[in-house]
């Protein structure tokens, strides 16, 4: 049996009094649902000896409309600019909110897709966005990783995944993230010194061993996401071993703009699952604007599969997840033609 170590919990009710007390320890971490972080305590990946809940914090709940300034507003009013998602916002919540189902579709999607329901039922998108970074080598029991020898994103000096490297390499996991990026979704990050609102792109960096900017004593407070033009069309796909429960070995979301004739005004797609951070794809203007979205299929899928080299950092060959790359491009931009466009 994999036990937990000794550790004070503690239970704000505001936000200034959780990130006062991170400010204070250290050796603080935050906990909202809890289903990443427990099993990593248990395989002693971390060993906070202060753990603050934020389900608790009466500010992290919530989604809400408001306008361009920040400032609530009703539903149903020409003012509405944003939705904004609280951190402690369960992903059952947010896949079945009915204004995210209608205003974010690929959003609510994502979230529907992670692991099974008794964890969206207790995970959130503040944990989803913070979520830690996964690999074969590091996602084992202490007593596992003793046998092999630590790798570098804890104990070790070495990565197990490329041998020589210094990099590690662990792979982003978090399913609602693409989408976010596509959606040019932004988060509030709050500390004892205040608020900075950053862009989910620029929340990830490309390291395995810590793959945000956020500090360890910021939280995240909100998601911020810009309602889309109605001409917007997006879509969420994933590949899992089991999609029952299982973590992405892939997950691919894309957005779309299109004009009245249906040619693309703005596209963009992310891919993620593969390295450390998600990648969005480069150079898409090029090849799809001025052109009807189901005839750039193809190019916008050997694009995607040209930029991406995934390393043997999860369980399945990363030469299939790669060929698996164009396969669910296509899936996902075929989601978002017109009806009558592919019928034509
Ligand atoms: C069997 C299984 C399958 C899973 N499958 C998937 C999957 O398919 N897709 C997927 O994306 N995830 C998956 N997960 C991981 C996890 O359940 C989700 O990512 C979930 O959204 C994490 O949210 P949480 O509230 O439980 O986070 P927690 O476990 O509470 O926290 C996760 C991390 O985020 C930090 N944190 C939490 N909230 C905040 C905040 N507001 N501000 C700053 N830091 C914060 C914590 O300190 C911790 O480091 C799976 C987990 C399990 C056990």
């Amino acid at each position: 049996m994999l036990r937990l170590h000794e550790y004070a919990y503690h239970r704000p009710a505001t936000l200034d009094e959780a990130v006062a007390f991170l400010r204070e320890h250290q050796d603080a971490m935050p906990i909202a649902g809890g289903t990443d972080l427990m099993p990593n305590m248990k395989h002693r990946l971390f060993t906070p000896r202060h753990l603050v809940a934020l389900k608790g914090v009466r500010e992290l709940h919530g989604v809400w409309l408001t306008d361009a300034d920040g400032a609530p507003v009703e539903e149903g009013s020409a003012a509405a600019a944003q939705v904004v998602i609280g951190a402690c916002t369960t992903l059952t919540q947010l896949s079945r909110d009915p204004l995210v189902r209608r205003t974010l579709p690929s959003l609510a999607e994502a979230a529907g897709r992670v692991a099974g329901p008794q964890i969206r039922n207790q995970g959130t998108i503040g944990g989803n966005l913070c979520l830690d970074t996964r690999c074969t080598y590091y996602n084992q029991s202490l007593f596992w990783r003793q046998a092999l020898g630590f790798c570098l994103k804890k104990d070790g000096d070495v990565c197990h995944v490329t041998r020589t490297g210094k990099k590690c390499v662990a792979a982003h996991s978090a399913d609602t993230v693409p989408a976010l990026i596509t959606l040019d979704a932004s988060v509030d990050l709050v500390s004892a010194d205040g608020t900075r609102t950053v862009g989910v792109n620029e929340f990830f960096v490309a390291d395995g061993e810590w793959n945000t900017i956020r500090r360890r004593d910021e939280l995240v407070a909100r998601v911020r996401i810009p309602i889309p033009d109605p001409a917007v069309r997006t879509a969420y796909v994933k590949v899992r071993q089991r999609n029952s429960i299982d973590f992405p070995l892939l997950s691919i979301a894309a957005a779309a703009e299109l004009a009245p004739d249906e040619t693309v005004r703005r596209i963009s797609l992310v891919v993620s699952a593969l390295g450390s951070r998600p990648r969005v794809v480069t150079g898409l203007e090029k090849i799809a604007a001025g052109n009807r979205l189901g005839d750039v299929v193809e190019a916008v899928a050997q694009q995607a599969f040209k930029q991406c080299h995934p390393l043997e950092n999860i369980i399945v060959d990363p030469d299939w997840r790669r060929a698996m790359v164009p396969v669910y491009v296509r899936r996902a931009l075929r989601e978002m033609v017109p009806a009558r466009a592919l019928a034509g």
